[in-house]
């Protein structure tokens, strides 16, 4: 950290409280160092100074009346964070612990993650401390429009493209898309994740999840394992959850635990998927329900316990920094070979650490779950286009963009001197691209 201790200082003091924002970001700049010392070019136009900054950011209120006619008061968020390589992409978080901080670093992230798709992408997130769990429908479409009433004056299909995150699912992204065509009158494709009968894709449903166990067989590729036969958990039971347990299912593995926000089920036989998607999809209900239809399996108090179960393969797929140094010592000796990231940064980096020391195949978020906005991507593809893919070929776009992202990281971990690391691959393969953009764009 010779180059950058200072930016990071720097950093630090001036977005004083943004501990994720902090976290993101420094493991970006320890992995590019070697980036810069060998590229001055870099450091003279002052790329990471300015590449930390973000070029806009929307803070503004969200007034609504929920359904006892009281006024309810929340605050909606925007970070339009690069629009180095493409107009700002990435997700809406709807959740009570959405601030400033958390969607600063989903926006940094989203911004080397959507560089090493390949597609034509800048980032930035967004959301609000709004929490959908709870709300009834009506009330959840009351704040859906209250909250476009604002954000319709800063996005557009070549300008910012939001979709889903955790709490905006396909519900609030019809909501949100309904309002925004109602103010400007333009059915576009401003939002990604939409209905498949009114311009969504085939796949951006399943894409994160899928995504993340494509990028798992490419790592388990390069030491000669499938996933056929192995034993996984996947944390979260939301949609990257989902896809992740459906895809790793469908490809052999047997899943052996689920969880949500209050605990994790443990079932020996193998997770029945069609109960949680009723369970999670459909009632809107909790994880621990699951064992009144299946008595074999057990529930848990606590979601972190999740991580004690002994299996092959862990795929964190609800929040930032589920896993800890302690959660990973202990997948560690209970003989993990992979995780692959399905949610944003939910290792610490402690935890990193302990599973790259331990020559456990790593996939960091960057890559191993950029598929979702991958398939955002190619439906604004098709909205562009007006046309419609098959399944099929949505899918197969999908896993070739993954097996890019893969081959993206291992070459770049293996050129600056990290053969293996796909965190520092991710971070210098993300970087170099938007570097280079903003270096040709000049000054802005
Ligand atoms: P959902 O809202 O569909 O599901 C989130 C799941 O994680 C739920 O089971 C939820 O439990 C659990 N969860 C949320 N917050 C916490 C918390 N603080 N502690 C414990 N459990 C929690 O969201 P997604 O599946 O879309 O998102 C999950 C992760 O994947 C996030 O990190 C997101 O950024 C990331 N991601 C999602 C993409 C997408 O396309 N959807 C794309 C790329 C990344 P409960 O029901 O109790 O709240």
């Amino acid at each position: 950290m010779v180059i950058t201790s200072e930016i990071m200082d720097r950093l630090v003091e001036k977005n004083p409280g943004e501990a994720e924002f902090h976290q993101a970001v420094h493991e970006v700049l320890t992995s590019i160092e070697p980036v810069l010392e060998r590229h001055p070019k870099y450091v003279k136009a002052k790329i990471v100074e300015r590449i930390v900054e973000p070029e806009r950011q929307i803070i503004f209120r969200v007034p609504w009346q929920d359904d006892t006619g009281e006024v309810q008061i929340n605050r909606g968020f925007r970070v339009e964070f690069s629009s180095a390589i493409g107009p700002y992409k990435g997700g809406l978080r709807f959740h009570p612990t959405v601030n400033l901080g958390i969607i600063k670093f989903l926006g940094f992230e989203q911004i080397l993650k959507n560089a090493l798709t390949g597609l034509a992408m800048g980032g930035g997130k967004g959301g609000s401390d709004f929490d959908p769990k709870g709300k009834s429908d009506d009330e959840v479409m009351r704040f859906c429009q209250s909250f476009m009433t604002e954000l319709v004056r800063h996005i557009g299909a070549d300008t910012d493209v939001p979709a889903g995150d955790i709490g905006v699912g396909g519900r609030e992204i019809g909501f949100l898309f309904g309002q925004y065509k109602r103010i400007k009158n333009v059915f576009e494709g401003v939002l990604t994740g939409k209905g498949l009968n009114w311009g969504g894709s085939l796949v951006r449903t399943e894409a994160t999840g899928y995504g993340v166990i494509y990028f798992l067989e490419e790592m388990l590729k390069s030491k000669g394992e499938t996933i056929e036969g192995k034993t996984a958990v996947s944390s979260g039971s939301g949609n990257a959850s989902i896809y992740t347990v459906e895809k790793c299912q469908q490809l052999g593995a047997k899943v052996v635990g689920m969880s949500d926000s209050n605990g994790y089920v443990h079932d020996p036989e193998g997770i029945r998927l069609d109960t949680v998607r009723r369970i999670k999809e459909i009632e809107r209900g909790r994880i621990k329900e699951y064992v009144e239809e299946h008595p074999h399996a057990t529930y848990h108090e606590g979601w972190k316990g999740i991580w004690s179960l002994k299996v092959d393969i862990a795929l964190p797929n609800a929040t930032e920094n589920e896993i800890g140094r302690e959660e990973a010592e202990l997948l560690v000796k209970n003989g993990v070979i992979a995780v692959a990231e399905g949610a944003n940064m939910p290792s610490t980096p402690e935890a990193i650490e302990v599973f790259l020391e331990n020559g456990v195949l790593f996939g960091p978020a960057k890559a191993a779950n950029a598929g979702g906005v991958a398939v955002s991507g190619l439906e604004m593809a098709q909205n562009s286009q007006r046309v419609a893919w098959t399944f099929e070929e949505a899918d197969e776009k999908l896993k070739g963009i993954m097996h890019h992202i893969y081959t993206t990281a291992s070459e770049a971990a293996e050129e600056y001197g990290a053969p293996g690391n796909l965190v520092v691959g991710a971070n210098v393969g993300g970087f170099l691209k938007v570097a280079d953009a903003m270096l040709d764009q000049g000054l802005v």
